[in-house]
């Protein structure tokens, strides 16, 4: 297996997120609607409708293309895509051919602690065919996801394993979301991944012959369908045979690739120049103005956090992977002042709370915890109001009940004030308790401290204030 080397190149899809259709004034918000409810006689090909372009879509467009470091040539145009099948109406899709809205990009991945660069050959608009369903009284099909904008970002053959694949695909979807491009929501259809996928002997420059895996919906099905499909092609060649160009298809549940058709030319699609559309002029004013409104992208926002914060690789690395989740760090660090803290309550205990409840699905954006109660808790653990112990416990009923933690810390009983009378109490009691050490301590050995305060704690259960305890026990041995 290791004579041979994996070449990957990917062709990714996303739904564009704009409010209407690519080239008609249809709601491109179609998930859960009923079939058919976003139609109009220009996204169903009805003779003599006249596309438009959707402005709001090439913005986007061109916005994704310079964070993925691309060109924006001064001129590009649409191309009719000819092809007849059921879920497109009008018998081919407008899309783009020789002159794309965008082209020679790249996006650096972290390949193990390692920066890799993948190329991307281009970044180009098109919309979306259709869904249909295959019943056992026929097929059935919905025309609302017809005319959908969509971005095909193109990469170079520069992916040499599975995992790469992944890591690239996840970075794009970063950089979309953070972009504000595409919500890239899989389980929604709104990202899908085409993988063609070669094999070669190691050493050599040749591109062998590829197969099209078409249709992966989660990083998951991505990785898997390379990783079959680099096995399958080195049986196929092992064994004296040949790997044929063509589109294949991967089943989820067996986990396996299997042949659906071989691949046509891009000369049987029979490409032309879409008459009804003008072709686009960019101006290079109108693309400097777009690429000053790009935000902070993630990999720059993660080196940020770690040199302003001094938090851990990983946990920048969480924060950042989520623009919406960055930003909510960074507004409870401004109030409360403490970094770290902010930092081990979002990663360790929000993000463990939630994942307590749904492992595959964190949703930051619909939490019960507010920013300034989050902060709020932090300020008063960082000024000692309360123990980080009782913190953990206040945190965990704010996130349930989305109380504030001043509520919390007085309907549980949780100040420390309550119990000035107990904490003198158990002071002397742990000092009456330990001759030993208190003895120690009558002779100079002033560390045992921590010995009678770890005891108070206990006695408390863990309800007391540290350093009021240190305080208390000072006055009394002294
Ligand atoms: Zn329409």
């Amino acid at each position: 297996m290791s004579n041979y080397e994996l070449v990957v190149g990917l062709e990714i899809h996303a739904r564009i997120a704009t409010k209407s259709k690519m080239f008609c004034s249809c709601n491109n918000e179609f998930f859960g609607k009923p079939p058919n409810c976003h139609v109009c006689p220009i996204c169903t090909g009805f003779p003599g409708m006249l596309p438009v372009l959707n402005e709001e879509a090439l913005i986007k467009g061109i916005k994704a293309a310079l964070a993925l470091n691309c060109e924006i040539p001064a001129k590009s145009k649409f191309d009719r895509k000819n092809y007849f099948y059921p879920d497109l109406p009008k018998a081919f899709q407008i899309s783009q051919y020789d002159e794309p809205v965008s082209k020679n990009g790249y996006v650096d991945i972290d390949v193990d602690g390692e920066k890799k660069r993948i190329g991307i050959t281009r970044l180009h608009l098109e919309e979306d065919a259709g869904k249909l369903t295959h019943t056992a009284s026929g097929t059935l099909c919905d025309f609302n996801r017809c005319g959908t904008p969509l971005m095909e970002v193109v990469s170079e053959p520069d992916i040499r394993s599975a995992k790469e694949a992944s890591l690239y695909a996840q970075e794009l979807q970063k950089i979309l979301r953070y972009v504000g491009a595409a919500e890239c929501d899989m389980e929604k259809g709104g990202m899908r991944f085409d993988a063609n996928v070669s094999i070669r002997k190691q050493g050599e420059t040749k591109l062998g012959t590829r197969a099209e895996v078409k249709n992966l919906n989660s990083f998951r099905s991505l990785e898997k369908a390379i990783e079959y499909e680099f096995k399958r092609q080195i049986e196929v060649l092992e064994s004296g045979g040949k790997v044929i160009q063509e589109t294949r298809g991967f089943d989820d549940v067996k986990q396996i690739t299997i042949s659906q058709r071989t691949k046509e030319e891009a000369n049987d699609y029979r490409y032309f120049p879409e008459p009804d559309l003008p072709p686009i002029y960019t101006e290079k004013d109108f693309v400097e103005k777009l690429r000053l409104e790009l935000p902070e992208l993630p990999s720059l926002r993660k080196i940020r956090f770690l040199k302003e914060y001094g938090i851990s690789e990983n946990d920048a690395r969480i924060l950042t992977d989520d623009p919406f989740l960055a930003n909510f760090y960074e507004k409870v660090v401004k109030i409360s002042g403490d970094p770290k803290r902010s930092c081990s309550y979002i990663t360790t205990n929000l993000i463990g709370l939630m994942k307590a409840e749904d492992e595959t699905n964190l949703d930051f954006r619909n939490l019960k915890i507010s920013v300034e109660n989050l902060a709020d808790l932090v300020s008063r653990i960082s000024k000692g109001e309360i123990t980080n112990n009782i913190g953990k416990q206040v945190f965990e009923i704010m996130y349930q009940e989305g109380k504030n933690a001043e509520q919390v810390i007085k309907e549980q009983g949780f100040a420390d004030s309550d119990n000035e009378a107990d904490l003198e109490i158990w002071c002397k009691e742990v000092i009456s308790q330990n001759p030993g050490p208190l003895a120690q301590y009558k002779s100079g050995k002033e560390s045992i401290i921590g010995f009678f305060v770890g005891q108070v704690m206990q006695k408390s259960k863990g309800k007391a204030n540290p350093s009021k305890v240190k305080e208390k026990l000072l006055k009394l041995l002294n």
